[in-house]
């Protein structure tokens, strides 16, 4: 009763964040009246001071009328940092997004005046890309395979190497996506070791199709085994069912002549005779968020004919930036183009050029030293690139990040050894002087 006594007024409490906010007075008024009614529900979470309530108000306002969205400059040294957007786009992508933005013959058939297919748009460029019969494209990769296990193993059973049977992040777990999908999982192997006649020995006349998932964010080693591709095809091919290979990020560069683990190309994979290919727009492709779903034209069709196909069906700003991303790799400008790939390819040396350069004007204690970066969003892990990050040693290192962290732009480092980094891989060389001129206006601002 006491406390609630103390409720403010809505009046009050708008009449003193007005004068601080561009925001109409009805979404203050609102606000106020969420707040209010959430005080007086739960007194114990209620400011004790009034400019505190009013400071509350003014961030729920905020949120309302300033966007949450915000750029940040990733320093992290994780290249496919997925909390961060995993991976930036090519400044082609970005100028087929704008003028994408306005009116586009997304449906149209410009030369007939009638109407036209959406997924025409990415046929030819991904057919060319990975040699593919033909495509189609979803909102994301996890959309793909549910798409995908939906159009061909409704009410049948799928075959999946327990080896296989992961879990991605976010929640996606392959057990769980088979079953959503209507299919019926059939495990085979071990989780270790797993041979091409344990599928074989598993196919019935339910089975729709196998399988295979890309362990993306893990490494076994060790005494383990897995049937290879070609194996798997022709068990594929003597039994007559399909076979299904959930690539993850999937990449169409070999990635080996960077110091990296080899990883299986799409282009490899649809030539080893997979029936249909799925993997992401924004992983090792370095484009936009997308799924994308690739390999015999006949399955493609009844893939892209089930009535879902409709519900995850890609908007134009993705298939712009998407095509933009995919025809680098056609034209082999993919190095000089795609970020993602501007980073994995830039040489120590280079990197370490860059960081000297900057040190060279930053305020002590800032210095640089060796580093290394990661892949990270769900490719090649455990593996790292040699790098160089400009670091700061610092008693609050926390204190220091969050500094930064408000910033605009934000740039997002890392803490190790009481120190920030900020690994020069991960930042766009644009974003250079970027970085120099918010260390220095930081630095003045708090010495
Ligand atoms: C990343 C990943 C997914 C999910 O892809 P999204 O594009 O993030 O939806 C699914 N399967 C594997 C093996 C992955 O690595």
């Amino acid at each position: 009763m006491n406390e609630r006594r103390q409720l403010p007024s809505i009046e009050r409490l708008v009449a003193a964040i007005q004068p601080l906010t561009t925001a109409p007075r009805a979404v203050c008024v609102a606000k106020a009246r969420l707040l209010v009614a959430d005080w007086r529900q739960h007194p114990a979470q209620m400011p004790a001071s009034f400019d505190a309530m009013c400071q509350q108000l003014h961030d729920a306002v905020t949120q309302v009328v300033a966007p949450s969205l915000r750029r940040v400059i990733n320093a992290t040294g994780v290249l496919l940092q997925t909390n961060l957007g995993r991976a930036p786009l090519s400044a082609a992508a970005v100028t087929a997004l704008r003028d994408a933005a306005g009116a586009v013959n997304i449906e149209y058939d410009i030369a007939h005046g009638s109407r036209g297919d959406r997924h025409r748009h990415l046929r030819s460029v991904i057919q060319q890309s990975t040699g593919a019969e033909s495509a189609i494209v979803v909102n994301n990769n996890a959309a793909a395979v549910l798409l995908t296990l939906m159009a061909l193993a409704q009410g049948r059973e799928v075959i999946v190497s327990r080896g296989h049977a992961v879990e991605i992040g976010g929640g996606f777990r392959i057990p769980d996506i088979l079953r959503q999908s209507g299919a019926t999982l059939v495990e085979v192997g071990t989780t270790n070791r797993t041979y091409a006649r344990d599928y074989a020995d598993a196919i019935t006349p339910q089975t729709a199709l196998m399988l295979r998932v890309h362990q993306s964010n893990f490494r076994m080693q060790g005494f383990v085994h897995e049937p290879s591709l070609a194996e798997l095809v022709a068990v594929a091919q003597q039994h007559q069912v399909l076979l299904v290979d959930n690539l993850g990020s999937g990449s169409l560069i070999d990635v080996a002549p960077f110091g990296l683990n080899p990883e299986p190309r799409i282009q490899d994979s649809l030539a080893a005779g997979v029936d249909v290919v799925c993997f992401s727009g924004d992983k090792l492709i370095g484009g936009p968020q997308a799924g994308i779903v690739a390999g015999r034209q006949r399955i493609i069709d009844t893939i892209a004919r089930h009535p879902l196909m409709r519900a995850l069906r890609p908007d134009k700003l993705t298939i712009a930036a998407l095509h933009a991303t995919l025809q680098s790799y056609v034209n082999e400008t993919a190095f000089t183009d795609i970020p993602i790939w501007q980073m994995i390819t830039a040489t120590p040396e280079h990197i370490a050029h860059r960081a000297q350069a900057l040190a060279a004007t930053l305020p002590a204690p800032w210095h640089i030293r060796a580093t290394h970066s990661t892949i990270g969003g769900g490719a090649l892990p455990g593996e790292t690139l040699s790098s160089w990050a400009v670091v700061c040693p610092h008693t609050h290192p926390d204190a220091l990040a969050a500094m930064f962290r408000q910033h605009d732009p934000a740039i997002i480092g890392r803490i190790a050894d009481d120190a920030l980094w900020f690994d020069m891989r991960t930042i766009a060389p644009c974003d250079d002087s970027v970085v120099a001129t918010a260390i220095h206006a930081l630095t003045r601002a708090s010495g």
